[in-house]
């Protein structure tokens, strides 16, 4: 595996193969590409895949073929999250030890149902920054018996991070330093507000890690200086900042780049045939084209 020269910026690209990429992950793709290189850097190319429900072989076939229609190279072998569960599996116990996770069995209707109830009383339940109503907490305060007991019922259940007590032990505020792609020297401060989303889901019986948690392990891992993503993913940093205050893992700068939105002024989904990368290659448009539309619009 090719090893970065001290100080050389390591940025990634890290699609989950549940569906085409569309012109927003082509303007993430690019605009990583064209920082590493402007940069004399490396891009690399991770597969985010720990959702096997959703993430199938064909897709990420067509990242491959999709990212190389673009002109841009990255280098192998490429991470694939599902080979390394092990490790999130790790951190995971890490945050056991450190008195941090508690399991879960509420699932998402009963958390509705409970947010509803709550609601009808007049109630404004609080919603994290996607505007998912916050996890209630009725388990965080299970005593050692109740838990035990959770875990041998057979229900699947979630480890839930006991958000007060992590920001808590984290210590010092947390902030993150936001870099802009023209002059990438000169960092913002930005106040992380990790408690914004509540006690977040770092494992599932269902799915071995959770986003937060595999995208702050393989970060590191792979030696990751800048992380470059989509303006969606912003508020999702104050969790990543609290994750590797927690498991001492290096801080990388980040960028959060503009959206692409769609006809109807909402962020594009995989689902949306028509702006997939894939349909602009069928319809005889040149890489050269879509290279001109994201970054010109
Ligand atoms: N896998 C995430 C996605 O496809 C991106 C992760 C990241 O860039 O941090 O939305």
């Amino acid at each position: 595996m090719p090893i970065s020269r001290p100080e050389q910026p390591v940025f990634r690209f890290a699609p989950s193969p549940n569906g085409l990429l569309h012109l927003g992950h082509a303007l993430s793709a690019i605009v990583n590409h064209d920082m590493a290189t402007a940069m004399g850097g490396r891009f690399l190319l991770r597969i985010e895949d720990i959702d096997r429900t959703r993430c199938r072989p064909e897709f990420e076939a067509a990242i491959f073929e999709d990212l190389a229609w673009l002109g841009l190279d990255w280098e192998e072998p490429v991470r694939r999250q599902s080979d390394h569960l092990d490790l999130y599996a790790a951190a995971i116990e890490r945050l056991q030890r450190m008195g941090l996770v508690y399991p879960s069995a509420m699932t998402r209707g009963d958390i509705r149902a409970a947010v509803a109830a709550a609601e009808a009383t007049g109630l404004a339940w609080p919603r994290d920054p996607d505007g998912t109503p916050l996890y209630p907490g009725g388990e965080r305060g299970f005593s050692p018996e109740e838990q035990a007991a959770l875990l041998a019922s057979g229900r699947p259940y979630a480890w839930r991070l006991d958000m007060q007590n992590a920001v808590k032990r984290a210590g010092e505020p947390l902030a993150w330093r936001e870099i802009d792609p023209v002059r990438p020297d000169e960092t913002t401060s930005i106040d992380a507000d990790p408690a914004a989303w509540g006690d977040v889901v770092l494992s599932r019986s269902d799915a071995p890690s959770s986003y937060h948690l595999s995208v702050v392990v393989d970060d590191a891992l792979q030696g990751i200086t800048h992380v470059v993503r989509g303006r969606d993913l912003y508020h999702a940093t104050s969790v990543h900042r609290l994750l590797q205050r927690l498991l001492d893992l290096p801080e990388p700068v980040y960028h959060h780049h503009r959206l692409i939105l769609g006809p109807d002024g909402r962020k594009l989904s995989k689902s949306n045939r028509d702006t997939g990368i894939a349909a602009f290659r069928a319809a005889g448009h040149e890489p050269a084209d879509v290279r001109a539309m994201v970054l010109g619009q």
